[in-house]
């Protein structure tokens, strides 16, 4: 403040009152200064020349955790608190934002500043100065510093920093190749990705993915890609091939998702690749194996059966001229001769059988129906009206639980219960056959299961039984070619089963079989 000039027309009450009038407005002025600097939202503190503070507001009070009574005459907070660098290095009396304004002689801005706190938690300050100086002085009368708290700011900035290094880890060691893409050209790829496709990152960068895309797969991705951008769908998985550096061809399951900015525009498109070129493989030749399996088992099949059916005309032909022969001469046959052309007879007999059984094995895989829903049930009951007089002759009990609708084919599946009910009559043991029928449910399936308590069957021949003319006992014991078992195993399998035995000799036995359930994929 100026001294107001004395002047000659004004009498000393004059005088009085202005110089009054001029400290109201003074005082009204600091007031209004005060609140003004009170009401801010950063710290403002003031030091003198000596840099001691002079003054301070309410929120330097606040942010720095001292009141203002404490830091009048000192040195400032730094010199009350324990404080760190920016770097987390110890703060020393050099350090000070006051101290290097003087030495600098220029105003400082962005001095960053931890207090530590008594429980290790660091509250960090961005500091800025500026020199107090009278309009027309050279020399400054004092130093205004203005703190903010940045620590919220700095633990953002932090995690965010952390956030990306996680995600430049991952992006970088992830096993899958990862891509960005813009405009369909690669802006940022990863390490897996450049091994899988044998470029090298400068390479990829320069390049569209449909440059390095299979000729005939590199429109595959377009419809779906279209429909994510439009948003009907977040992201979507391809199976597709790329072309490597060295010329080979590399097939990848690869799933792409869209970024887009906080305003919903696209940013990039970002593309994990996993290399599945082995599995591809793998299938191709599975598939090609499969087919061949099917062609080689049918042309099997036909030979088998355009075999047995030529076989039976020259030995019907053996047959009855053997029959003319006896009619016609058996009366001049000796005994060595008649019992010669028996032998024959019983031969062809035997042949016929043979060739009829071999038949109806091909035509399981030749000459079934398609398949439908069947109930198990008619199939059995079906079976057992035909097996009827075996199992009056025999005094058999045959019993069976609810049993499932199944997809097959309905006359097989009576053969496979006349086969398996047959063969419990036939190797029956002493007592009256007791025959069971029960069926198991599982996912998908349904298994049934023919118990009996005959003669049982040795474990060495659990699999063996099951092979075509492969019998346990010779025709004079138990009647039979050996087909039957054969035929079950073979319709099982046509409808996608299994089928096994489980016995015990003099226990009986127990043949399990699985059908896919109705409904079932
Ligand atoms: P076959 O009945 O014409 O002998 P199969 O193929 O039906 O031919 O059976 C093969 C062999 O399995 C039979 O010879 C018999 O030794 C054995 N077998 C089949 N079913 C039973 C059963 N329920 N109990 C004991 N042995 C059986």
């Amino acid at each position: 403040m100026n001294k107001p000039r004395r002047s000659p027309d004004l009498s000393a009450t004059a005088e009085r009152a202005a110089l009054q009038e001029a400290l109201e407005a003074l005082r009204e002025s600091e007031a209004r200064f005060r609140a003004v600097i009170d009401s801010a939202n950063e710290g403002i503190l003031v030091y003198d020349s000596a840099l001691r503070v002079t003054a301070g507001n309410a929120a330097a009070e606040r942010i720095i955790g001292l009141p203002l009574s404490d830091m009048l005459g000192k040195a400032g907070f730094t010199s009350l608190l324990p404080c760190v660098r920016e770097d987390g290095t110890p703060f020393v009396p050099e350090d000070r934002p006051t101290r290097i304004t003087v030495r600098t002689g220029k105003p400082l801005t962005g001095q960053i500043i931890g207090i530590v706190r008594g429980d290790r938690s660091v509250t960090w300050l961005d500091v800025n100065t500026g020199f107090l100086q009278r309009p027309g002085e050279r020399e400054f009368y004092g130093i205004v510093s203005t703190i903010s708290d940045v620590t919220a700011r700095r633990q953002a900035e932090r995690a965010l920093r952390d956030s990306e290094e996680r995600f430049r880890q991952t992006f970088q060691l992830a096993a899958s190749g990862i891509c960005e893409v813009v405009d369909g050209r690669f802006v940022r790829v990863n390490r897996s990705l450049c091994e899988i496709l044998g470029y090298t990152e400068d390479q990829l960068l320069g390049r569209t993915v449909k440059e390095v895309s299979h000729p005939q797969d590199r429109d595959v991705t377009d419809a779906e890609r279209t429909r994510i951008h439009a948003g009907e769908v977040d992201s979507a998985r391809f199976e597709k091939r790329y072309i490597r550096a060295d010329g080979t061809v590399v097939w990848c399951e690869i799933a792409i998702a869209l970024v887009r900015a906080p305003d919903g525009k696209p940013q990039y498109e970002i593309a994990v690749f996993d290399d599945v070129t082995e599995r591809k493989q793998a299938e191709a030749a599975l598939r090609t194996a499969h087919e061949e399996l099917k062609r080689s088992n049918a042309e099997l099949e036909q030979f088998a059966y355009v075999a047995s059916h030529d076989l039976q005309e020259p030995l019907r032909m053996v047959s009855s001229y053997t029959q003319l022969l006896m009619r016609r001469y058996g009366d001049r046959l000796d005994g060595d001769a008649m019992e010669f052309t028996a032998y024959i007879v019983d031969g062809a007999t035997r042949m016929k059988q043979l060739i009829e059984d071999l038949l109806a094995y091909s035509r399981v895989g030749t000459k079934g129906k398609e398949f439908r829903p069947v109930p198990v049930e008619s199939t059995l009951r079906r079976a057992i009206v035909n097996l009827r007089a075996a199992i009056e002759e025999s005094g058999a009990a045959v019993t069976y639980d609810a049993l499932p609708v199944v997809k097959g084919d309905d006359v097989q599946l009576t053969q496979l219960f006349q086969n398996l009910i047959g063969n419990a009559l036939k190797f029956r043991s002493a007592s009256v056959p007791r025959i069971h029928v029960a069926s198991i449910d599982r996912q998908g399936e349904c298994e049934v299961v023919v118990s009996d308590n005959g003669i049982g069957i040795e474990p060495q021949y659990f699999e063996r039984i099951f092979m075509v003319f492969q019998r346990l006992h010779n025709k004079g014991e138990y009647p039979g070619t050996g087909i039957g078992l054969a035929i079950c195993k073979k319709v099982v399998e046509r409808h996608g089963g299994r089928i096994w035995v489980e016995s015990k000799p003099d226990e009986g036995s127990a043949f399990h079989f699985t059908l896919p359930k109705e409904g079932a994929a």
